[in-house]
């Protein structure tokens, strides 16, 4: 039996990947102290972690010049870690776990240079939790959006010599604080670790030839959700043959006029929609002008949904974008922020689907691109392939037993 430490950020797409880990490491008779902020403690209870929670100020957010959705320049996202994430949660967790000791522990790679930092302060082994496409460099301008040209990024009011002056004044004081070296800027991200686990596969991972075997490719956790609400599944062929599901996640989700320009696009063609329009929206005025060829609901059992849907029309989230592929639907995308348009561009280079570009996206647009994936059986094909290297991948179960067996060793 093991004492395993997990660290992990308050984020739903970085939580929840980690719940069938957790559960195979408790189920095997391991122990696991799980820390993340109160919000998360009911989604571990059934892993049988024990949990502790950090504390989480939202205030934090307003200490940055940026909106971290819109970020523009990728230092911003490194001034974002050493401030929001190391300088702020690092002192509180290792305050939570003084008088522990752990054979290893399992780190979300959000905290950068912060799981190395843990490592030394720790001295115990480590794995990274990656629950996103691996990134061997720094994302720069051009990678983080290639819908944007570069004359096209707002760069106006960023003073990059002062962020940069910030940040190294910053990894001093931390790399000072808990006596270990400064890192190269570009290193601030890496993934550091002995062993990274990474919830995709290394057919879908761009680049994945330069990854070594301390990558494992884990494919990604599709578990049960006991949360999940109910839905008429049997109303999604009552009247149409095919089923086209539509939602831009959990955050980025209330644009009306999207959703205006959906219902235009796709009110004349055979198909019953599924409109997963988000919790927190007011459909407001739009309520009344639904089609009779959409369902719109503000959360729905996603993981069923997809098992029935023939295209999905989505964000191109990371979690979303897995989910569909690991049951073979083909997609229809149209990336907002973060990494979404890489992972969009990486489906679209593997021949699973379509991206579109959110600036001046028309009805026609859309209705075309449809059109495509749904009458083009190659979308489909192509996606199956996606979907078999998802579920063919190793999983929680082999990660679990391939960690229990290395940090034995170590013992
Ligand atoms: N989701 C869901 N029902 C919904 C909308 C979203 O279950 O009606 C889940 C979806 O299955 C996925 C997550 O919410 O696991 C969204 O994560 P993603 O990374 O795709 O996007 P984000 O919400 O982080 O933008």
């Amino acid at each position: 039996m093991a004492r395993v430490l997990f660290v992990n950020i308050p984020a739903e797409g970085h939580v929840n990947p980690s719940l069938g880990l957790v559960k195979q490491l408790v189920d095997s008779g391991d122990e696991v102290v799980y820390l993340c902020t109160e919000e998360y403690r009911t989604k571990l209870r059934h892993t049988g972690a024990q949990f502790r929670a950090y504390p989480f100020d939202e205030n934090i957010f307003a200490e940055f010049d940026f909106n971290l959705l819109e970020v523009k320049h990728p230092l911003q996202f490194t001034d974002f870690l050493l401030r929001g994430t190391i300088a702020t949660h690092l002192p509180a967790i290792l305050k939570l776990v003084e008088k522990d000791s752990f054979d290893y522990m399992i780190v979300d790679s959000s905290f950068g240079w912060g799981v190395h930092i843990l490592s030394e302060v720790l001295k115990i082994p480590t794995v990274c939790s990656v629950t996103h496409f691996v990134f061997q460099e720094p994302i720069n301008l051009l990678h983080l959006n290639p819908l944007d040209d570069q004359a096209g990024v707002d760069m106006e009011g960023i003073d990059l010599e002062a962020l940069n002056e910030r940040i190294k004044a910053n990894s001093q004081a931390i790399a000072a604080k808990y006596n270990v070296a400064v890192p190269a800027i570009e290193d601030l991200y890496r993934q550091y670790g002995q062993l990274k686990l990474v919830f995709t596969s290394r057919y879908f991972q761009p680049d994945s030839e330069q990854f070594d075997d301390s990558f494992k490719f884990i494919g990604p956790s599709i578990v049960q959700r006991l949360d999940a609400p109910s839905f008429p599944l049997d109303l999604l062929r009552a009247q149409h043959q095919n089923v086209v599901y539509i939602s831009m996640g959990t955050v980025l989700n209330k644009d009306l006029d999207l959703y205006e320009l959906l219902f235009a696009a796709y009110q004349d063609i055979p198909a019953q929609f599924v409109l997963s329009c988000g919790k927190e929206t007011d459909m407001g005025q739009l309520s009344d002008r639904i089609p009779d060829n959409f369902i719109v609901k503000p959360y729905v059992p996603q993981l069923e949904i997809l098992q029935h849907a023939d295209v999905f029309i989505t964000h191109a989230g990371m979690n979303s974008t897995s989910e569909a592929l690991y049951y073979n639907v083909p997609l229809v995308m149209i990336p907002l922020s973060s990494d979404q348009p890489i992972v969009a561009a990486r489906v679209e280079e593997l021949g699973a689907g379509i991206m579109l570009n959110k600036n001046n996206l028309t009805a026609d647009d859309l209705k075309s691109a449809l059109l495509k994936v749904l009458n083009d059986s190659s979308y489909k094909e192509r996606a199956r392939l996606i979907g078999d290297s998802l579920r063919s991948s190793d999983g929680s179960k082999q990660a679990a037993q391939e960690i229990r067996a290395m940090f034995t060793t170590v013992r």
